[in-house]
């Protein structure tokens, strides 16, 4: 019997799942309907899998997008740069 072990539905629409034969270790990716791949272990899986919620958290936020202006003063100097307003990634400093 074959079993499905994950299911991820990404930021593109995508949804991914892994299919498994019971009690096997051969894991079967799918995008959508389709088999794109295998994976041999579970390690390899949560690999995989973990890869692509990391692939979404970082196509989330376009920084330069939401760039925002910051400068302050401190011990005599002037600071100033670019900041992400949403995640608060520095991108730039002058
Ligand atoms: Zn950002």
């Amino acid at each position: 019997m074959i079993v499905k072990a994950k299911e991820y539905k990404a930021k593109n629409g995508h949804t991914y799942s892994a299919h498994v034969i019971e009690g096997g270790s051969l894991y079967m990716i799918y995008r959508n309907d389709k088999m794109m791949g295998q994976v041999n272990g579970k390690k390899k899986l949560e690999e995989l899998f973990d890869h692509m919620v990391d692939k979404d958290k970082v196509d989330e936020c376009n920084c330069w997008d939401n760039a925002v202006y910051y400068e302050f003063n401190q011990d005599g100097h002037r600071y100033h740069g670019y900041e992400c307003g949403v995640c608060g990634k520095h991108l730039q400093s002058g």
